[in-house]
């Protein structure tokens, strides 16, 4: 056993930490307060080879695993998850069904700009009728000669309003249910492809978007491996985003502990710092301790699946573990900083807006409970 990050994924970490201090910092309030996602970061991260950690080299990628990505979410929700969240779809969640079952030529045209930052990419599943039930989806893809006809919509897609390709969930057999789901990928440019902007309580920076498609013709040359294949696909890339997601929820932990230790040395009441009131020393110890088991329960799933294991259990547990732990840790950072938490240029409030996102996205902290529940065969 080993608990310790690699040499290489140390020096990651560290020129990660750097990047974010240096391009990341400065534009965090700017982009909360006008609610705009800072898109110049995308093709920043790319040049670096940053943007996929995980991904092989040879497309632009780190080589660096889940293990990788976990590292780049981690540091950038330290300091705004909003942010951590548009790059989060794009490093996973949005190209991994192209890197797994893409073609070269696809992978050359559609994933290789991905990763360097000079396409933005968006992941469509989400309907009005298909949250948590995402085989109920009711976007159409009918063939037409070397065509796919769209007609349908999907809803809160990070990257939606900023994206140039969308990798998208559509139903290209009704009779067929879940197998009759088949993965496209989308261009911006393609006539019938509209997108708008939906407002949100918090991850200001992140672009939330209404992705609408009526009589789009999209290329057949852009269907993601096998039609009728594109549910298991979902289900593949949910997974290994649940992990990074995790990773995301953990810098938020850490950046709401922190900013509470700190505060609770510095703020005095009855003339002592708080943190010498067990009321307060507790809670930070208890924060402390669920840090670190959020900590390594999920590094330790990442390492699994760096290793090839499924996680079909581990990666709803982290998820479902760090979220939770996340919204705690900031319910706690808010009544350490009382009213001081509470307005509106306090990074405490973000985070507690921010945080409560957690129980949804990826799939609800109940929709992971009922898969962990399954895999324990009730
Ligand atoms: C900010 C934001 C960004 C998002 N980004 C994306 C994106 O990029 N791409 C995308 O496709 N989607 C995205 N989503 C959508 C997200 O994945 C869905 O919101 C989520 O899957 C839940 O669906 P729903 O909101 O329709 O809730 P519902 O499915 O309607 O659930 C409502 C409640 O019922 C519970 N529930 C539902 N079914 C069950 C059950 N069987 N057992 C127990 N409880 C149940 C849920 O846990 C929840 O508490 C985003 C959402 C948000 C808020």
């Amino acid at each position: 056993m080993d608990f310790e990050l690699t040499e290489e994924q140390k020096l990651f970490k560290e020129a990660v930490r750097g990047f974010v201090e240096r391009e990341v910092v400065p534009v965090v309030d700017e982009s909360e307060e006008k609610e705009t996602c800072p898109v110049e970061l995308f093709p920043k991260l790319g040049e670096l080879g940053y943007l996929c950690p995980a991904y092989p080299p040879e497309y632009g990628g780190g080589g660096l695993g889940k293990i990788g990505d976990c590292i780049l979410i981690e540091e950038l929700a330290r300091v705004c998850s909003g942010i951590a969240a548009g790059i989060m779809v794009q490093s996973g969640l949005t190209t991994f069904p192209i890197l797994k079952y893409g073609t070269e030529e696809q992978k050359q045209r559609l994933l290789v700009p991905a990763i360097k930052g000079k396409k933005i990419a968006a992941y469509g599943l989400t309907e009005a009728n298909a949250g948590s039930d995402a085989a109920a989806i009711e976007t159409t893809a009918k063939r037409d000669g070397n065509y796919y006809i769209v007609n349908g919509s999907k809803i809160y897609i990070t990257n939606g309003q900023i994206c140039d390709i969308a990798t998208i969930s559509v139903s290209t057999d009704k009779s067929k249910g879940a197998r009759g789901i088949s993965t496209l990928v989308i261009e911006r440019d393609t006539p019938g492809f509209s997108v708008s902007k939906m407002r949100k309580l918090g991850h200001h920076s992140a672009a939330t978007g209404e992705l609408v498609f009526e009589d789009c013709r999209v290329p057949a040359e852009n269907l993601i491996g096998e039609e009728g294949s594109g549910f298991r696909y979902m289900l593949e890339s949910l997974n290994g985003a649940r992990i990074s997601h995790s990773a995301r929820s953990l810098g938020l932990s850490q950046a709401a502990f922190d900013a509470s230790l700190s505060y609770a040395k510095e703020r005095k009441q009855f003339g002592q710092p708080i943190g010498s009131f067990q009321a307060i020393s507790f809670k930070l110890a208890e924060m402390f301790t669920r840090l670190e088991a959020t900590r390594w329960l999920l590094y330790r799933v990442a390492w699994l699946y760096d290793q090839g294991a499924e996680c079909r259990l581990e990666a709803p547990m982290t998820k479902f573990s760090s979220s939770e732990t996340a919204i705690w840790m900031a319910e706690q950072a808010m009544r350490i900083h009382a009213g001081a938490g509470y307005l509106a240029e306090s990074v405490i409030q973000r985070y507690f807006r921010d945080a409560i996102m957690y129980h949804t996205t990826e799939g609800t902290t109940e929709i992971q409970q009922l898969v962990i529940s399954r895999g324990l065969g009730l």
